[in-house]
């Protein structure tokens, strides 16, 4: 008995990227051979791999069809960049949605690289001079203290985005990012998490930030999502799902940075620190 999805998926094997076409169209050339749609454009001559032969514009609506058909486990949309998973079209896009190889924004908001998942600690370490972030990174804790070093202008400046380095730190095995910035198209300040993950696991965990003066006689409390780091920051902010504050607040909160902890060059302008703690929850 011959296997037919077999043979037809041995049939619609694109000759250049050796795979099933991932979606029409799929081209043929006038000798009837197949190219596939991500492929056809890298044919810059316009002659078919397979004998030179003209191709142009010309599709095969039999391979179109027969890829619909038999259901053939299909190549990640990011195979091209080193992905090799291959899966059914039900499923495919749950697994392109938290494929490893998807790009996402670098987590540091004054860095604009898109990078894949799965190099955005390599991406720190090596672009962004986080020496310690693998050491950092042994150590598992629910809760990130942040003491965050702001300028005395800080609280007037609204012409400028200001954001602060980004702190890292691993929870349940998994990375977080405690962001803390303030977008100059509002003037005001906004604490979220990120995870490193995408949105199928980051949802399954919450946070509750926390903001309060050294004396503790004022606080504030958020408690909602942890983002995936395929959110950026601009979508978490139009979300309304962060802790956002005003600069009179920040003011009331400041306490004054350690005398002995500056440096020599530091300027003369005056610096304070702020307080926010970030955890992690697991859903029940
Ligand atoms: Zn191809
Ligand atoms: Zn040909
Ligand atoms: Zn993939
Ligand atoms: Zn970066």
């Amino acid at each position: 008995m011959v296997d037919l999805a077999a043979v037809i998926g041995e049939q619609l094997e694109c000759p250049i990227c050796f795979q099933t076409p991932r979606d029409p169209p799929i081209f043929q050339c006038e000798n009837g051979h197949l190219v596939c749609a991500g492929c056809k454009p890298k044919l810059a001559n316009g002659k078919c791999p397979q004998g030179n032969c003209l191709l142009q514009r010309q599709r095969s609506r039999l391979a179109e069809k027969l890829l619909e058909k038999a259901d053939l486990p299909r190549p990640c949309k990011y195979a091209v960049i080193g992905c090799f998973h291959e899966d059914k079209m039900a499923t495919l896009p749950k697994h392109e949605a938290d494929c490893g190889f998807r790009s996402v924004v670098c987590p540091d908001l004054d860095c604009v690289d898109r990078v894949a998942e799965r190099d955005v600690l390599s991406h720190l370490i090596e672009e962004h001079a986080m020496i310690d972030l693998e050491k950092t990174l042994k150590i598992d804790k629910a809760l990130d203290e942040c003491l965050w070093v702001v300028n005395g202008d800080d609280c007037r400046v609204r012409s400028v985005d200001k954001t602060w380095p980004v702190s890292v730190f691993k929870c349940d095995g998994f990375v977080f990012f405690a962001v803390l910035t303030k977008p100059k198209s509002n003037g005001l300040w906004h604490a979220f998490l990120q995870m490193l993950a995408p949105k199928s696991l980051s949802e399954t965990y919450s946070t509750e930030i926390r903001l309060a003066s050294i004396d503790g006689d004022s606080s504030v409390v958020f408690n909602g999502s942890v983002h995936a780091v395929d959110r950026d920051s601009k979508r978490v902010i139009a979300s309304g799902d962060c802790l956002s504050f005003t600069d009179a607040f920040v003011a009331r909160l400041l306490r004054p940075f350690p005398e002995e902890q500056r440096e020599a060059e530091d300027d003369d302008e005056l610096k304070y620190l702020l307080k926010l703690d970030y955890s992690v929850q697991k859903k029940q």
